[in-house]
C-alpha cells in the first residue's frame, strides 16, 4: 500500500506542474476582476489599485476592483486577507508571514496575492509585477513590459524580508512609489498610511544634547556632562553616564519624546558625532569592569533607561549606537530585549567584502562580537563619498557580498547612509538604491542580473557601454588579478590612487561613446549626468597648486575658472545643490573665488633641503625637499580638500587651550634671505608673534623658533602648538612607522597599522610617555626619516594622528604648556625638524 501511495504522488505532481495555466489577459481583455475585503487596511487597497494599473498598462485590459461584500463569481484575483479568501481555505501561514511576509499562489481558476495586512499584500503584489517583467530602477525609470496575453503558471511560494528594517539613504530612494514597490521601508522614505507606513524614528540620531541640552543644564549641574582633561565641558563633550541624575533626567525627556511623537516605534538615545567621552573616576572605573571600552558606561546607561521606558511602554524601542569610540562592545553587559544598537563601519574599506580585506579584520572583530551578545543587531553602513557626493565609488562588490554577510551574522536592520542632500545627484545613486532594495528585501538576490537589467532599462542603447564603464571601475578596485586591488574609503579625496590616469582616460572614452549612441533625450541625460562624476575628478584634479617662480597657484587660473563655473552650471541643470555632505554649491564657489587664485611663496635653500615657505597660507612651509633625492617630506593637500591650499605642510598655530579652536593668526614677513624667514605674527585678542624659521649651515635641519607675548591689557591664556604632517607616499604599502624613546627610557617602535586594527588613529602622549626630546615619522621602505626634535622641558604634549586610508600620514603636532599671560608677558617655544638618511 504505502508504495502504490508513492507511485500515485509521484504522478500527481507533474501533472499538478503541468495544470493549466490561468490566462489573466488575452487579446487585451480579460475575464478577471481583483476582490479585496470591504475592510482592506490602506495598502491592501492601495495593493489592488496598483496590480490593476500596471495590468493595464501591460495589457490595455482593465480589471475591476470588487469587494467580497458583493457577491464574488468568475475568475478572480483575490488580493490580501478577505471572507471570499476564507472559503477557499487555502491555508495560508498568515502568523508565519508577519506584517511584510506574503504568499503568492494559483488555486484553480483563481490567483492569490494575500500576506501580512502592513503591507505584506502589497508587496505580494509587487513581487508578482516583477514575475511578469516590470522593474522600477529609478522613479523615472521603470520597465513595463507590454503583452496582449498574460498568463500564470501555476504558482506556490510565500517570501518574508531579509531584514526587518531596510533604509537605502539616497534622497532619490525617498520617493513613495519607488520605495513601496522596491519594499523598503525606511525612516526617511515619504511612505505614509497608504502603503502601510514604514519603520518610524524619533529621533534619529546624535540626540545626547537633545536628551540634556547644555543651554538648560551646565550652568547649574556641569556634573552632568563629560569631565575631559579635568574640566567638565560640553563643546565637543558627550554626558557623564554614570551620574544617576543624568539617568533620571535622560528617562524624562524619552518619556516626552514618546508623548509628542507616538507614532515613532524607536527613539535614539544616542552620542554626539564626536569624541570627548566623560575621563571621571566612576565612568572609567565602568569601562574598567566592561573590559576597558567605552561603550561600558554607555551600554549600562541605554539598559538602565530602557529598563524604565519598558515600564510605561513596553512595545517602544530604544536605539544607540556602537560607532567611533564604541565600536567595540563591553565584556559584561548585554542589551536589553527593547534595545537595539546600530554599529557603524565608518573606517572599513568599502572596496572589499568585508570578511577579505585585511583593512576591515578590526570591523569583523567587532561585527562578531557584538553577534554574540545580541540578535537584535542593527548596522549603520556606509555607501557614498561624504566630502566628495560624485566621486566614482566602486563598492558594489563589497554590498553584494556584505548585505547577506551581514545576515549570517544575525543583523536585523540596515541602514544603508548614502547621500542625501535636496536635489540628490550622488554617483550612482540610482543604481546603488536599487540593487540595496533588492538585497535588502531577498540577500540571494541576483546583483548581477539587477545591474545589467538596470541598464538596459535605465542607459538604454548606451547600457553595453555604461556596464563597460561601471566594470571597468570595479577593475580599479578589485583585487589581483582580476583588478588593481586599490581600497576605497568614503572620505577619500579625488587624487585618490583608484582614479587614477589611464582609468580616466578609458572612462572618458566609454563614457563619450555612450553619450554619442545613446539615441533619446533622457537617455543621454542619464548618461550626461554619470559624466558629471569624471568631469568633477578631472576638474579637481586641474586645481592642484604648483611653485612657480615666487607664486604658488594653480597653472591657469583662468580657463579653472571658466571650467568650474561651466561644471557648476552643469550640475545645477541637474537639480544638484550640494557636492558635500553639509554643504551647499554656493560654498564651492565662495571657496573658490576665495582661495584658488596665486600665493607668494618664499624659499630657502642649503645644500641638502630646499624650503618653501607660504606667509598668507598661515605662514606654513609647504615643501621640505631632501635635494639629493627630490623628495618632499611633508603632506601635499589634496585639491579636493575642504580649505585647500591652505592645508598639509608645517606650521605653528595658537590656541586659547589644548581643547578650543585656534586663534585666527595673520603673518607678516620681516625679513627673508636664502637661509632665514623671520615673520610677525597677530591675533584678534592682542597675542604678538616673532617666528624665525632658519635652515642650519648646510646640514638637513629646519630650526624654527616663536616667541608669543600677549600686547593686550588683559591676561590672555595660550597654547602654541608645532605641527608637521609627514607624508610617506607610497599609498599601496600601509607600512607607516613611528619612532622614539619616551622619557622614562622605554623604547618605542611601531608600525602603525597591521591587520586587527583601524586604518587611522591618534594618539596624545603626556608626562613620561612623552619622547624625551624628538621622534621620527618614517616608512618602512622609504630611505629617508622625517626627525622631530623640541626641548625636552617646552613641550607639554606630544600629540599624534595618522592614516593609511589611500595615502601614508602622520601628522606630529608639539604643545607648548597651556599658560595664561600678563600684559607683556610671554614666552619662546623651539623645534627642529630634521631628514635623517
Ligand atoms: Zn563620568
Ligand atoms: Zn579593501
Amino acid at each position: 500500500m504505502k508504495n502504490a501511495w508513492l507511485l500515485i504522488a509521484l504522478i500527481t505532481l507533474p501533472l499538478a506542474a503541468r495544470e493549466q495555466p490561468i490566462i489573466l489577459v488575452d487579446g487585451g481583455r480579460s475575464t478577471y476582476s481583483i476582490c479585496i475585503s470591504s475592510e482592506a487596511s490602506p495598502s491592501e487597497r492601495r495593493a489592488a489599485e496598483e496590480l490593476q494599473r500596471f495590468l493595464e498598462e501591460i495589457s490595455g485590459a482593465q480589471l475591476p476592483i470588487v469587494t467580497d461584500a458583493a457577491a464574488v463569481s468568475g475568475d478572480v484575483v483575490l488580493v490580501g486577507k478577505s471572507d471570499a479568501l476564507d472559503r477557499l481555505r487555502l491555508n495560508i501561514p498568515f502568523e508565519d508571514l508577519g506584517p511584510e511576509g506574503f504568499a503568492l499562489r494559483t488555486a484553480g481558476r483563481h490567483l492569490v496575492i494575500a500576506g501580512g495586512r502592513l503591507r505584506g499584500t502589497m508587496y505580494g503584489v509587487y513581487a508578482f509585477l516583477e514575475k511578469l517583467g516590470c522593474r522600477w530602477f529609478a522613479p523615472d525609470a521603470s520597465r513595463i513590459p507590454k503583452m496582449s496575453r498574460v498568463t500564470v503558471a501555476s504558482l506556490d511560494e510565500t517570501q518574508k524580508p531579509a531584514f526587518e528594517y531596510r533604509e537605502p539613504y539616497f534622497t532619490e530612494a525617498w520617493d513613495k512609489d519607488w520605495a513601496a514597490r522596491n519594499k523598503t521601508n525606511g525612516a526617511f522614505t515619504r511612505l505614509d498610511e497608504s502603503t502601510g507606513g514604514k519603520v518610524q524614528y524619533y529621533p534619529f540620531v546624535h540626540s545626547f544634547y537633545e536628551m540634556i541640552p547644555p543651554s538648560q543644564y551646565f550652568r547649574e549641574h556641569p556634573e552632568y556632562f563629560s569631565l575631559i582633561d579635568g574640566q567638565r565641558r560640553t563643546e565637543r563633550g558627550q554626558l557623564c553616564l554614570t551620574n544617576p541624575d543624568v539617568l533620571r533626567v535622560g528617562v524624562a525627556s524619552v518619556l516626552r519624546w514618546i508623548a509628542s511623537h507616538p507614532e515613532a516605534t524607536i527613539y535614539s538615545v544616542s552620542q554626539n558625532d564626536w569624541t570627548g567621552w566623560c575621563e571621571c573616576d566612576r565612568c572609567r572605573r565602568v569601562e574598567e569592569e566592561e573590559g576597558g571600552v567605552h561603550s561600558g558606561p554607555l551600554l549600562r546607561y541605554v539598559n538602565a533607561l530602557a529598563a524604565e521606558i519598558e515600564k510605561k511602554h513596553p512595545d517602544k524601542l530604544i536605539d544607540t549606537l556602537a560607532y567611533w569610540y564604541t565600536e567595540a562592545p563591553p565584556s559584561q553587559v548585554r542589551p536589553r530585549r527593547n534595545v537595539r544598537i546600530r554599529l557603524c563601519p565608518i573606517g572599513a574599506c568599502d572596496a572589499h567584502a568585508y570578511e577579505q580585506c585585511d583593512r576591515n579584520a578590526y570591523f569583523m572583530r567587532n561585527l562578531k562580537a557584538w553577534s554574540q551578545v545580541t540578535n537584535q543587531l542593527y548596522i549603520w553602513h556606509y555607501n557614498t563619498n561624504f566630502s566628495h557626493y560624485l566621486l566614482p565609488f566602486p563598492d558594489f562588490d563589497e554590498l553584494a557580498a556584505d548585505i547577506p554577510m551581514y545576515r549570517r551574522y544575525g543583523v536585523v536592520g540596515l541602514f544603508l547612509e548614502g547621500a542625501y542632500p535636496p536635489g540628490g545627484g550622488a554617483e550612482n545613486a540610482e543604481l546603488r538604491s536599487y540593487v540595496m532594495a533588492r538585497l535588502l528585501w531577498d540577500t540571494n538576490a541576483n546583483v548581477d542580473q539587477a545591474i545589467e537589467e538596470f541598464m538596459q532599462g535605465y542607459y538604454g542603447r548606451a547600457a553595453k557601454k555604461m556596464r563597460a564603464y561601471f566594470d571597468l571601475l570595479h577593475r580599479q578596485v578589485r583585487f589581483k588579478p582580476n583588478g588593481l586591488g586599490h581600497h576605497l574609503w568614503i572620505y577619500q579625496q579625488p587624487g585618490a590612487p583608484y582614479l587614477d590616469r589611464d582609468f580616466l582616460r578609458k572612462a572618458r572614452g566609454l563614457v563619450g561613446e555612450a553619450i554619442r549612441i545613446a539615441g533619446d533625450d533622457a537617455t543621454r541625460q542619464h548618461v550626461r549626468k554619470a559624466e558629471l562624476s569624471l568631469e568633477y575628478v578631472e576638474l579637481s584634479q586641474a586645481k592642484q597648486f604648483h611653485v612657480n617662480q615666487a607664486l604658488y597657484g594653480p597653472s591657469d587660473l583662468a580657463a579653472l575658472k571658466a571650467r568650474f563655473e561651466t561644471f557648476v552650471k552643469d550640475a545645477r541643470s541637474f537639480g544638484i545643490q550640494s557636492l558635500h555632505e553639509g554643504r551647499d554649491l554656493k560654498d564651492d564657489e565662495e571657496e573658490f573665488s576665495k582661495r584658488i587664485k596665486p600665493y607668494s611663496v618664499l624659499t630657502m635653500e642649503n645644500s641638502a633641503l630646499r624650503v618653501i615657505l607660504a606667509p598668507e597660507l598661515n605662514a606654513r612651509v609647504l615643501y621640505l625637499t631632501d635635494i639629493r633625492t627630490g623628495q618632499n617630506l611633508l603632506r601635499e593637500a589634496d585639491p579636493g580638500e575642504r580649505g585647500y591650499p591652505d592645508l598639509g605642510g608645517l606650521g605653528l598655530f595658537v590656541f586659547p587651550d589644548y581643547h578650543a579652536r585656534p586663534c585666527e593668526t595673520t603673518w607678516k614677513v620681516l625679513a627673508s634671505s636664502a637661509s632665514e624667514v623671520t615673520l610677525s605674527g597677530t591675533c584678534p585678542n592682542g597675542l604678538n608673534l616673532r617666528r624665525t624659521i632658519r635652515l642650519k649651515g648646510n646640514e638637513p635641519v629646519l630650526q624654527t623658533e616663536t616667541r608669543v607675548e600677549n600686547g593686550g591689557r588683559d591676561a590672555l591664556p595660550v597654547a602654541l602648538q608645532a605641527r608637521a604632517e609627514y607624508s610617506a607616499g607610497l599609498p599601496e604599502d600601509p607600512r607607516l612607522s613611528l619612532s622614539f624613546t619616551r622619557q622614562d627610557g622605554e623604547a618605542v617602535d611601531r608600525t602603525l597599522f597591521s591587520a586587527g586594527v583601524e586604518t587611522s588613529g591618534s594618539e596624545t602622549y603626556l608626562a613620561e610617555d612623552r619622547p624625551a626630546g624628538e621622534w621620527r615619522a618614517f616608512h618602512r621602505q622609504a630611505p629617508l626619516k622625517f626627525v622631530n626634535h623640541f626641548e625636552k622641558d617646552g613641550v607639554a604634549r606630544c600629540a599624534m594622528n595618522w592614516s593609511v586610508r589611500g595615502e601614508n600620514r602622520l601628522s606630529l603636532a608639539l604643545w607648548s604648556p597651556q599658560r595664561t599671560l600678563a600684559p607683556g608677558e610671554g614666552f619662546v617655544f623651539r623645534t627642529d625638524y630634521e631628514v635623517e638618511r
